[in-house]
């Protein structure tokens, strides 16, 4: 019997707040707090009569610290599940730490204004130093590591699909599968189709972002940059088919560098459709993926904000998606002295999330993963005091959680190895 705290109200924590309402018995009571009350309250009404979880609904603008705060004091919950944006992590754990409270997300740390003087100064020193230039990065969340140890607090860093589910694979592989990992290929496709010629599957802001940063991956012990999308392969994927993807910097690199330090080379690939790129570097080239603001008719607007209010809304993405996605991790090394490569996926319908959840595959496939992070956190299962990311805990139980709420595994011991 638990109480938690979801803030956000978006694609993403809609399929874990349903998520975690089928599982009332552990998530018996649940506020939903956005900073657009109303979301809450249209979601809270819709579920009401489908579960026994007791829901209740806030406002909160979780950009400041002391109204997260005032909003766990009184609601007083076991968890905070921080489902909004990457740029309320920092508050968010802030908040838990004032209050005494476990926290996870789904994605790690960015600011909103990259021009902000005094973040530059310091994401311009880890470019140079670390060598990747990708606006996140773990290093802001870790520096909480010994507040949140000297607070007997756990905070759970990015579990959704990826970064999330993809580190449970790394680490089901090395205690199950390896002696020894050499190499570690991160695939994400996404088979699905919209009709849109151009739309995202999850905030346009942050997936214009990531997608239009340099890629990078690590090798030897060092990050190895690459202009945006110079490197293609193409993978013939189990339930989808032939695809071309893409190698792009992701943040769960870095920290399965850290964690399994035998690995030669980590690697993340994504699925794009030719529109798709076709579209973005139209924008790109004129300047509406830009964060800074310009003056349009006497009014100050950030192109990128422009266009996310352009775009078709991702939520509304769910009944014209079909197809499926299927995301999973490559690895090669040795077992009893051996070479050996295995290959562990999850093949996931967009119909049939739909069906089940009101929303497509992307969101599904990260709200489960959230849910049942929430899960292991509240049963006690991955508790221990600290800042860490999936791969250091045991992933067994939640590889059986994912399994049986909507995202099963799947295996192969002799896959088709990506150039
Ligand atoms: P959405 O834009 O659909 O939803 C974001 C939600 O956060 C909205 O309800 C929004 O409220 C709320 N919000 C934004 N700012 C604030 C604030 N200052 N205070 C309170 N609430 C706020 O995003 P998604 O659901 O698509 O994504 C959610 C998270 O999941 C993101 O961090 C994203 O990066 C991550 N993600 C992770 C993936 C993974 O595999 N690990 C994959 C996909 C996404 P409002 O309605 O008012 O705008």
């Amino acid at each position: 019997m638990s109480r938690v705290l979801v803030i956000g109200c978006g694609g993403v924590a809609s399929v874990a707040i349903q998520k975690c309402c089928q599982v009332s018995q552990v998530f018996s009571e649940l506020c939903i707090a956005s900073r657009t009350k109303s979301k809450c309250d249209k979601l809270a009404e819709e579920l009401a009569s489908k579960t026994k979880t007791k829901l209740t609904t806030a406002q909160v603008d979780a950009d400041d610290t002391q109204q997260v705060i005032d909003l766990i004091k009184s609601y007083r919950p076991d968890l905070v599940m921080n489902i909004a944006l990457p740029y309320q992590d920092l508050t968010i754990m802030d908040a838990c730490l004032a209050c005494g409270v476990n926290y996870m997300d789904t994605a790690n740390y960015e600011p909103e204004n990259i021009d902000d003087p005094q973040w530059r100064a310091i994401y311009e020193k880890r470019c140079r130093e670390a060598g990747f230039s990708a606006y996140f990065d773990y290093s802001w969340q870790w520096a909480y590591r010994e507040k949140f140890q000297k607070a007997g607090l756990t905070a759970l860093l990015g579990c959704g699909f990826d970064p999330g589910v993809t580190q449970a694979y790394c680490a089901y592989a090395q205690k199950h599968e390896f002696d020894t990992i050499d190499t570690i290929d991160i695939l994400d496709c996404n088979g699905g189709d919209h009709g849109y010629a151009f739309a995202t599957n999850f905030n346009p802001e942050v997936n214009l972002r990531e997608v239009s940063a340099p890629g990078s991956y690590w090798e030897n012990g060092k990050w190895v940059e690459v202009p945006p999308m110079s490197i293609k392969r193409e993978y013939n994927f189990q339930q989808v088919g032939e695809k071309d993807m893409y190698l792009l910097h992701h943040e769960e690199i870095e920290s399965l560098a850290v964690n399994i330090p035998e690995v030669k080379r980590i690697r993340f690939f994504m699925t794009f459709g030719q529109s798709y790129l076709t579209h973005m570097r139209c924008l790109e080239n004129v300047g509406m993926l830009s964060a800074t603001p310009v003056n349009f008719e006497g009014r100050e607007i950030v192109p990128i904000k422009f266009l996310k209010a352009l775009l078709p809304d991702p939520a509304t993405l769910g009944p014209r998606t079909k197809g499926k996605t299927n995301i999973g991790c490559i690895f090669t090394g040795k077992k009893d002295g051996k070479e050996k490569s295995y290959y562990i996926y999850n093949v996931c319908d967009h119909q049939e999330c739909y069906r089940e959840v009101g929303s497509q595959a992307i969101s599904y496939t990260t709200g489960v993963p959230a849910m049942c992070g929430a899960l292991m956190l509240l049963t006690g299962a991955w508790n221990k005091p600290g800042v860490f990311t999936v791969e250091e805990f045991d992933p067994d139980p939640f590889l059986e959680a994912l399994g049986k709420y909507g995202l099963p595994h799947q295996e192969d011991h002799a896959p088709a190895l990506v150039d």
